[in-house]
């Protein structure tokens, strides 16, 4: 079967015109059509003695990478010798590296397409190798190391700065030089469709002593985060040139946060408690390489912008200048009693990943330029995506203005900040002329009562 595989430079997984056996990946508007490909980690629900492994979204399916490489199906690309699949986390593939991943998901697109078969013409291979995801549960798709929230959107800086510091600039002055970012926590990022409890903190009214009890400022943050394929030795830097090389792939990401926590906390160190209490992701992570239809410079600077330094500067013309990320994402709420009236859950706002002021490549260069080390799996995320419009807020605190104007919903509920059993959904997907489009599935979690 091997001597089948066709040479890898034939492989464009990109091509608009492939299609897939796998019947409902040919659907028009799905998130997961063959041209996507994300890689994800999930359990079967129909099998107790199964464990996790690493599988690929297609269509309204799965298909199972460890099974397929039990079957040879992963001869001749780097990943023959060792099942990296058959695993509970990405991590292992990622290591191997951006380019390696690429071979591997170009075997992967081959597998699938209409004209192979490979697995479309073995039945007990289709059987093993094809999950239904109403089958299946989705699981972390990484064990993260370590995680880094930065603050890329300069439209989410500007409103944050114009609210908590009406006198003056309201960006600091190092906002348009550097990636500002803080050390987030990693081992409260869970999987979509988590219930995020409501944290309890020290809260402080302006006027009274501080007191302790549950948050009344819950908020969500729209943002995508960025997993790590290869990393770089301690004491070595990731050029910004190198930078997408290390990138394996996009998440979308709701950075939960209690705003109430947060203001009384957070100077001189910046965010602690208030971020630390859950952290969502989307199941399926969307590699580099089918984002590249996606991915242009972000637009000019405005004049008057400082130029950025050297060391955060793409080569013109190169892959790391078109870092920009053609990503339209969506925010909805669904409170309870939405939920029990059958009322659809209503859109509150909507950015882009062109939204973003720096790159996920300048971020990386940024932050390895002391010599700190990335790891496969580590996670970076933008911060608060926003655009310029008032439907364009990334997070509740913007979208009404500290409370100043609530979001009327469909119940004639209101809300300033998240109430309990808020159901809040991020979606993401891109679009253009002359591709196919792609989504990234969801990342949601209803909000949960404090114990
Ligand atoms: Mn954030």
């Amino acid at each position: 079967m091997t001597d089948d595989y066709p040479n890898t430079q034939s492989i464009d997984a990109n091509d608009p015109s492939l299609t897939s056996w796998v019947e409902s990946a040919n659907t028009p508007g799905i998130d997961f059509p063959i041209q996507n490909l994300p890689f994800g980690v999930f359990l079967r629900n129909d099998d107790n003695a199964n464990k996790p492994a690493v599988g690929v979204a297609i269509g309204d399916s799965i298909l199972d990478c460890s099974a397929c490489w039990n079957a040879g199906l992963f001869s001749n690309t780097p990943c023959e010798d060792s099942n990296i699949f058959a695993r509970g986390s990405c991590n292992r593939l990622a290591a191997l590296g951006r380019a390696r991943v690429r071979e591997i998901r170009d075997r992967v697109s081959w597998l699938l397409r209409s004209d192979t078969d490979a697995i479309k013409g073995n039945e007990a291979l289709r059987e093993r190798g094809i999950v239904s995801m109403s089958n299946a549960t989705m699981l972390m798709p990484f064990a993260i190391g370590d995680y880094t929230d930065f603050y890329a959107s300069a439209n989410h800086a500007t409103n944050v700065g114009k609210m908590f510091r009406p006198d003056g600039d309201p960006l600091l002055p190092n906002y348009k030089h550097l990636p500002v970012g803080y050390h987030g926590r990693a081992s409260s990022i869970v999987v979509s469709g988590t219930g995020i409890k409501r944290p309890h903190g020290q809260l402080k009214a302006d006027d009274a002593p501080p007191t302790f009890g549950p948050c009344r400022l819950l908020d969500h943050e729209l943002e995508i985060g960025c997993f790590i394929a290869s990393g770089n030795e301690l004491g070595s830097r990731i050029d910004v040139n190198d930078a997408p090389g290390h990138i394996f792939g996009i998440v979308l990401v709701n950075d939960w946060s209690a705003r109430d926590i947060q203001k009384w906390e957070y100077v001189p160190l910046g965010p602690f408690n208030a971020k630390n209490f859950g952290t969502t992701i989307s199941p399926w992570v969307v590699t580099l390489d089918a984002l590249a239809p996606y991915r242009k410079p972000l637009p000019a600077r405005a004049d008057g912008d400082p130029a950025p330094l050297p060391y955060l500067s793409p080569d013109a013309g190169s892959e790391s200048e078109a870092m920009g990320l053609e990503i339209n994402l969506e925010v909805t709420i669904e409170s309870a009693k939405m939920r029990e009236e059958g009322i659809a859950p209503m859109r509150i706002s909507h950015s882009s990943g062109m939204d973003l002021y720096w790159t996920f490549a300048q971020m990386i260069a940024h932050h390895t330029s002391t010599g700190c080390n990335m790891r496969a799996g580590d996670m970076l995320a933008s911060g608060t995506v926003s655009g310029v419009n008032e439907d364009q807020r990334g997070c509740m605190l913007e979208l009404t203005w500290r409370g100043q104007n609530p979001v009327k919903l469909p119940t004639g509920e209101e809300r300033k900040f998240l109430a309990d059993g808020d159901r809040l959904t991020i979606t993401g997907h891109c679009e253009r002329e002359g591709a196919v489009r792609i989504g990234f599935g969801e990342c949601s979690g209803v909000v949960l009562p404090a114990e």
